[in-house]
């Protein structure tokens, strides 16, 4: 099951494994200021793999906000929003935006909303650890 996609200019580009079918793939929107402004629909398959590669990091931005502990990926030159990756006890995981992706139209289910409010960073970094998955950066 493989996905590509990446950016709108293809500063970024992602290929994506995934251990189910994308109408299968549970999708979240969870309820902080940054998805709701980005209308995100973002998915994460810890059985799965994630490959986010940069041509111009110059072109890239990794913003960070709330709790600091991972890196939206964001293009600087045509404002696509491509995923979070956190460095956890696990490695190196993420969650990848469905909607850069070529074939966004097959993810359908609808995205759970959840709120993350409150959170410990521990409880936050752990539950990373466990249910993001794996991703390198190039
Ligand atoms: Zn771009």
């Amino acid at each position: 099951m493989r996905h590509s996609g990446g950016c709108h200019c293809g500063n970024i580009r992602v290929q994506l494994e995934l251990s189910r079918p994308p109408d299968q793939m549970p999708l979240r929107s969870c309820s902080c200021s940054f998805c709701r402004a980005h209308g995100t629909r973002t998915l994460s398959d810890r059985n799965g793999l994630a490959e986010i590669t940069v041509a111009d990091w110059s072109l890239a931005e990794k913003y960070r906000f709330g709790s600091r502990t991972a890196d939206y990926v964001l293009c600087r030159r045509c404002g696509v929003y491509i995923g979070a990756v956190c460095e956890t006890g696990s490695g190196l995981r993420a969650v990848i935006n469905t909607n850069c992706l070529d074939d966004r139209a097959a993810f359908n289910q609808p995205p759970a909303a959840p709120d993350y409010d409150g959170e410990t960073t521990d409880v936050r970094l752990s539950r990373r650890a466990t249910n993001w998955m794996p991703v390198t950066l190039r």
